[in-house]
């Protein structure tokens, strides 16, 4: 059944859902997650598979025709490519995607292609293994790669993107490296800024390294040529001007995106979030728990979209960074 078109109050069509199928990882990123791990959700509260089908599939009526399937780590909640392929069979849904940190990849890339997960990011925030295991508080960069070339075995899951946080006083000894990477492999590399979202608090502007900052340096090296903007894209692309690969800038602080954001987020456990820095969420589980017809569990998301977050407030004085870290929203 096709429903109105799912639209916030300043007019924008959501268009993209992004769907946290668990809080839990087994990495232990300096930008994301405390050392310890955080308290994780009790089983019993996170969705179901059948739950999570049953939203995603309400929100494909109202013409939400994108997934992207992320956590905490995806690929460490069980049976993992069986929930993919469900969502993959929603009518409506033509773009299903995932964020990974690779290092399940070796043992779930067959899968993952078969499920019909037609779109796949990997993190990878250093090309050596000592600042790989610095930064992820895991020794498990050649285990990622292996897992990166597993997937790249695959043609139907290319173009792979290369996701890497850009941290000021790291990141600067690594953009050359990513660089030549990208020029290597079929991977398109994408530079995100750090964002005020980590469990530890200390994110400050100054540890933002920019974009333009990184492309700047790439360019002197390696000259870059920009590409047109797609409707909706997070990223700035960039292709190498001798036409060996492309590199891509996520600029969530110096430049921001949100006047086009087609993006609502689910959490692991039912929450539908706005954006990424909101500071309420609308409980939809409960609903769902307690017999909500599907028009219920619309108006629900509706009233909530309608009150979707004109931009965020990172770069303004009195910026309160949400309770929630990337990790337990769903990146
Ligand atoms: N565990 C998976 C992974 O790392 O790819 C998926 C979830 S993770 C929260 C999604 C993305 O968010 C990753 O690319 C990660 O690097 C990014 N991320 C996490 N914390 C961030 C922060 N504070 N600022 C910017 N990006 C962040
Ligand atoms: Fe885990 Fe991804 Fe957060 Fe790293 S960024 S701790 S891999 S959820």
């Amino acid at each position: 059944m096709a429903r109105a078109p799912l639209v916030d109050g300043h007019g924008r069509h959501i268009g993209d859902v992004r769907v946290s199928v668990t809080d839990r990882c087994n990495f232990r990123c300096q930008y994301c997650m405390p050392a310890e791990g955080l308290p994780w959700l009790e089983r019993d509260d996170v969705l179901r598979f059948e739950e999570i089908e049953r939203l995603t599939g309400l929100l494909a009526e109202m013409g939400v025709s994108a997934v992207r399937l992320t956590g905490g780590e995806p690929l460490v909640r069980r049976e993992f490519p069986r929930l993919a392929a469900m969502l993959a069979a929603v009518a409506g849904l033509d773009d299903l995607s995932i964020t990974t940190n690779g290092f399940l990849l070796e043992r779930d890339a067959a899968a993952l292609v078969e499920a019909g997960i037609g779109r796949f990011n990997v993190s990878i925030d250093s090309l050596q293994r000592d600042r790989f295991y610095e930064m992820t508080r895991r020794d498990a960069l050649p285990q990622v790669l292996r897992g990166l070339a597993a997937l790249a075995a695959f043609p139907q899951a290319h173009p792979i993107k290369v996701n890497a946080v850009a941290i000021r006083g790291f990141t600067e000894e690594e953009t050359l490296p990513f660089a030549r990477f990208a020029r290597e492999h079929p991977y398109e590399v994408r530079f995100i800024e750090f964002m005020p979202l980590d469990a530890d608090r200390s994110w400050d502007h100054a540890k933002v390294l920019t974009g333009d900052e990184i492309r700047a340096a790439v360019h002197a090296v390696y000259p870059l040529e920009a590409q047109p903007r797609e409707p909706n894209a997070t990223a700035r692309v960039f292709r190498f001007a001798d036409g060996q690969g492309r590199l891509g800038f996520i600029n969530p602080v110096s430049e921001p995106f949100c006047a086009d954001c087609d993006r609502i987020r689910l959490t692991a456990d039912g929450k539908l979030r706005t954006c990424l820095f909101s500071l309420n969420e609308t409980d939809l589980r409960a609903p769902l728990r307690d017999g909500a017809t599907d028009d219920d569990l619309e108006q629900i998301i509706r009233d909530a979209v309608w009150r979707k977050e004109l931009k965020h407030h990172v770069n303004e004085p009195g910026f309160i960074q949400p309770a929630r870290s990337m990790s337990a929203i769903g990146g």
